[in-house]
């Protein structure tokens, strides 16, 4: 039977630590800011700007939401996000996706303040993290990473493999395991014999979006299995992980609920402090 990493738990360890960082802001004088903007009304998207606000205040940490109209044009929110960079109030800047259609990602994102861009989308912290510098490391592998940490998992040396080459997951992923020196293979759609290469890794970090994709045939017995996929089937939340087959193979496992996905918003949130501090020059690249 494999351990189960409890997601939950360790989040909220690491927002205590974060909230005990923002008291030390506040009594300096810095009131950490994250302000979430939000285009459209995204059922999902709202569920995790609510989840995120929450929990942000919950550490200290001022929440603003700025909304807009899902027929919002493109200028008017890129001269939103220009506003929210010149304003020396706000330390950290998320734009929650997907946008609609008619606006282009990207373009956001490179509008947003590196220094801001506290999801670590920007291509100035995308090639941080590529070269090894210091720079905001998206909130998801990020999260994964720490999971690991607090469960003395060691990284190194070992065949570390993700399946799922996203820019928010995939790839950052497969970035921060290479770092830590893991040898690491990235599987995706047009992948083949998966199967046979699921089974040769230590570490199995799955991020598909494709609900119980992998079965414990897939899996090496004692691997360590981080399932990032957060899918609704019949109203219900499920992993892409087939839980019920992998568990009983698998050394270690992430539930889905309350696995990586508490992780990710206690990232959120240590990334805005981090942001915080980093104007405050209180730390110098420290990731
Ligand atoms: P995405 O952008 O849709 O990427 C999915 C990746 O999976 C792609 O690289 C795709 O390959 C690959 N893939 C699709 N079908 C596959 C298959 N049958 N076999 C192997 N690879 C396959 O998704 P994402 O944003 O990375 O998110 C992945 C999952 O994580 C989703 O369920 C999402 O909801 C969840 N998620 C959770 C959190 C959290 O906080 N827990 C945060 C972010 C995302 P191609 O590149 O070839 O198309």
């Amino acid at each position: 039977m494999g351990h189960l990493i409890d997601g939950k738990k360790w989040a909220a360890v690491s927002r205590a630590t974060t909230a005990e960082e923002v008291q030390r802001l506040h009594a300096e004088g810095v009131r950490p800011m994250l302000v979430v903007v939000l285009v459209g009304e995204d059922p999902a998207s709202q569920v995790y700007v609510r989840g995120k606000e929450k929990a942000a205040v919950a550490a200290g940490i001022v929440s603003r939401v700025v909304r807009f109209p899902a027929s919002v044009d493109a200028s008017t929110l890129l001269a939103h996000i220009e506003h929210l960079n010149r304003d020396d109030d706000v330390h950290g800047i998320l734009v929650q996706l997907p946008l609609p259609a008619h606006i282009d990602e990207q373009t956001v994102i490179a509008t947003m303040a590196p220094d801001k861009d506290v999801d670590g989308f920007h291509m100035e912290n995308v090639g941080k993290l590529s070269i090894g510098a210091s720079g905001f490391v998206p909130c998801t592998p990020l999260g994964v990473m720490q999971l690991l940490k607090y469960e003395n998992i060691e990284v190194a040396g070992k065949h570390a493999l993700v399946i799922g080459r996203s820019n928010i997951v995939g790839k950052p992923m497969a970035q921060l395991l290479l770092q830590a020196n893991a040898t690491v293979t990235v599987c995706h759609s047009r992948t083949q014999r998966l199967s046979e290469l699921t089974r040769q890794a230590d570490i199995l970090v799955v991020a598909i979006g494709r609900s119980n994709l992998v079965t414990g045939d897939m899996v090496k017995p004692g691997a360590i299995v981080i399932d990032v996929g957060m899918n609704r089937v019949d109203g219900k939340l499920t992993g892409d992980v087939d839980f019920a087959s992998v568990e009983p193979v698998a050394g270690a496992i992430t539930p889905v609920p309350k696995g990586v996905g508490p992780m990710t918003i206690a990232m959120l949130l240590h990334n805005t402090v981090r942001a915080a501090k980093m104007r405050q020059k209180l730390i110098t690249g420290v990731q």
